[in-house]
């Protein structure tokens, strides 16, 4: 029988994320013991009713006792907070890893708190919905997606091919890559996307009655895609802007480029550019379908 990846997984945080991961290890390593922590009552309960974990707990130094593993899945902005909480904590080996959707940050309110001895490894599973919560979570949510780990420099090799191991199991494709890379290519294909789409949403929002109920009426012309991400966490979203400023703000000021060359191109009716424009972009919804990332 295969050796077992870890025995004790701690779970700080038990959402949309971090339940659909214990859902994978229930799933496909049974003798591995689950710790679930979250700050609320009704969290944990429904942790219990959903049999995902093994033990549940409010106390996040509680929680990673004895822990080969610990997967810190809470928004952004509670990591420094736990961090300190886990530190003096930590089991002398565990690897600590997160799924945070920034990770210069992730790496920059970790990484003090954590002691010698115990591993690092930061990681990003690009996948997920525009829901929240334990009940949420599904181990299929992975399947055939990318995990991009940013381990920095110096990281224990055999912890990263564990936490390798770990997200090949929830059938992710993994691919390493510097944290400051990872920040600038997630604001052009997940924060500005988010950014534009609760935009848009909120113009429609602060339209007139008679023409807001018709946008929801005919959403189906378009609208209705952006109310799905524009559904999306508030929290978490909020964290992401305030945690990856730099590369967010730069991405934004080309988009603001673009809307401008396209906006004169329609005052000027140039269409030929706009023709030429969607359809290079229609090219590239091909390439994700072909990529099987659709
Ligand atoms: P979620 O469904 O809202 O779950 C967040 C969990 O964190 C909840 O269990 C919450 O507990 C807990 N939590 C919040 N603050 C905490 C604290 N101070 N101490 C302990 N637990 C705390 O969120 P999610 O969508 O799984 O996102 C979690 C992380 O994954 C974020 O960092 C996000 O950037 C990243 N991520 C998200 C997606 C996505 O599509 N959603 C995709 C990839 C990565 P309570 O219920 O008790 O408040």
């Amino acid at each position: 029988m295969a050796e077992i990846l870890f025995k004790r997984v701690a779970i700080i945080g038990i959402g949309l994320i971090g339940s659909s991961l214990a859902r994978v290890l229930r799933r496909d390593s049974p003798q591995t013991c689950i710790v679930a922590c979250a700050r609320r009552a009704e969290t944990l309960e429904a942790v219990r009713r959903l049999g995902i974990a093994d033990e549940t707990t409010d106390d996040p130094a509680e929680a990673v006792k004895g822990a080969d593993l610990v997967v810190i899945a809470t928004p952004l902005s509670a990591y420094a907070e736990i961090a300190a909480k886990i530190g003096p904590a930590l089991a002398p080996g565990a690897i600590v890893t997160d799924v945070g959707s920034v990770k210069e940050a992730a790496i920059r309110d970790l990484s003090p708190a954590i002691p010698d001895g115990v591993h690092f490894v930061p990681g990003h599973p690009v996948a997920g919905t525009e829901h929240s919560g334990p009940e949420s979570g599904f181990a299929e949510m992975f399947a055939d997606r990318w995990c991009i780990l940013t381990p920095p420099p110096g990281t224990d090799p055999a912890a990263v091919a564990k936490i390798t191991a770990l997200w090949q199991l929830a059938k992710m494709k993994v691919v390493e890559m510097p944290a400051e890379h990872h920040d600038r290519v997630l604001a052009v294909t997940s924060h500005l996307p988010h950014l534009i789409a609760y935009t848009i949403v909120g113009t429609a929002t602060a339209l007139g009655d008679d023409l807001r109920s018709e946008v929801i009426a005919y959403s189906a012309g378009g609208f209705r895609d952006f109310t799905r991400i524009a559904a999306s966490d508030p929290v978490m979203w909020r964290d992401i802007f305030m945690k990856n400023r730099e590369a967010v703000l730069d991405v934004l000021q080309r988009f603001s480029e673009d809307l401008t060359a396209l906006q004169r191109a329609i005052r000027r009716g140039e269409s030929e550019t706009l023709e030429d424009w969607f359809t290079r972009t229609r090219a590239i919804r091909r390439s994700i379908i072909e990529a099987k990332q659709a």
